[in-house]
């Protein structure tokens, strides 16, 4: 039987509680709320932190007790961010690789984030490439746009990725390439062998339909409040525990089996 890897991305960097009061911000909440995922389904939590004030940031501190807090709960893979939040140095964003996740993502190029821009010049990309390897930690290379795609597959000619591959596709972000499928077809076809990949469609319409895409072209999904905020169109979600159950849903109904956090481990060959 086919399994679907389903990613939980709980809070990310630029939502709010006034855009949902249930959004998870603290160290507790993000590890409740990746729990009550795990629960549903999920097998990767992509994790960001908030400081006390609810904003972004990559303190390291947070991040080692918000990682303490879920593995007390769950045995499900962390995928760490070194996105980041806008504006934030590399220097900052790498930082912390060094707790020496499983995962971590590994943003692919330069993109316009709605009014703003996130900076990955080659250089920047192979620096955190590099150190994740040194620290054995299995990147997940996100693409925004084509050209990141093409700006991944650099890295992994050059040696600086390890397979399996994992690339994500994060699409509609304002600005930056939408999510259709035939856009999706487009950047799986560009990919190396050897490659997982999973897609991501950002508001809830595109959120929705890119499970479907997913289903179709032969990749994961993933879900969460980083992504979307709503369950349906006007309807904010209630948990992201709401949202997992709905992939997991999907995919038994296509065919497939949830995969496991130890699924993830056999297929990804994390290392640490
Ligand atoms: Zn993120």
């Amino acid at each position: 039987m086919k399994k679907m890897v389903i990613t939980v991305a709980v809070c990310g960097a630029e939502t709010s509680k006034k855009d949902n009061p249930n959004l998870p911000v603290t160290p507790e909440e993000i590890a409740e709320s990746t729990y009550n995922s795990y629960l549903k389904g999920a097998s990767i939590c992509h994790l960001h932190v908030r400081d006390k004030d609810g904003r972004a940031t990559m303190d390291i501190n947070i991040f080692q007790k918000a990682v303490e807090l879920i593995r007390k709960k769950c045995d499900i893979v962390i995928e760490v961010t070194t996105g980041g939040g806008v504006g934030m140095s590399p220097e900052e964003r790498l930082e912390v690789v060094s707790l020496k996740p499983e995962m971590a993502s590994l943003d692919c190029g330069t993109v316009n984030f709605g009014n703003e821009y996130i900076v990955n010049t080659l250089p920047i990309m192979r620096q955190f490439a590099k150190e994740m390897k040194r620290q054995n930690v299995k990147p997940t290379l996100e693409c925004f746009d084509l050209s990141h795609v093409y700006s991944a597959n650099l890295l992994v000619k050059e040696g600086l990725i390890e397979p399996p591959y994992h690339y994500s596709f994060v699409l509609n972000v304002p600005g930056a390439a939408k999510y259709d499928v035939e856009t999706l077809g487009f950047f799986v076809r560009r990919l190396p062998e050897s490659t997982c990949w999973t897609v991501i469609g950002i508001g809830g319409k595109a959120a929705l339909e890119a499970h479907y895409g997913a289903l179709a072209l032969g990749g994961f999904m993933r879900v969460g409040f980083e992504d979307n905020i709503y369950f349906d169109k006007g309807i904010l979600a209630e948990s992201n525990a709401q949202l997992v159950e709905r992939a997991a849903k999907i995919s038994k109904a296509a065919g497939y089996s949830v995969a496991t956090p130890a699924d993830v481990r056999e297929m990804f060959k994390l290392k640490n």
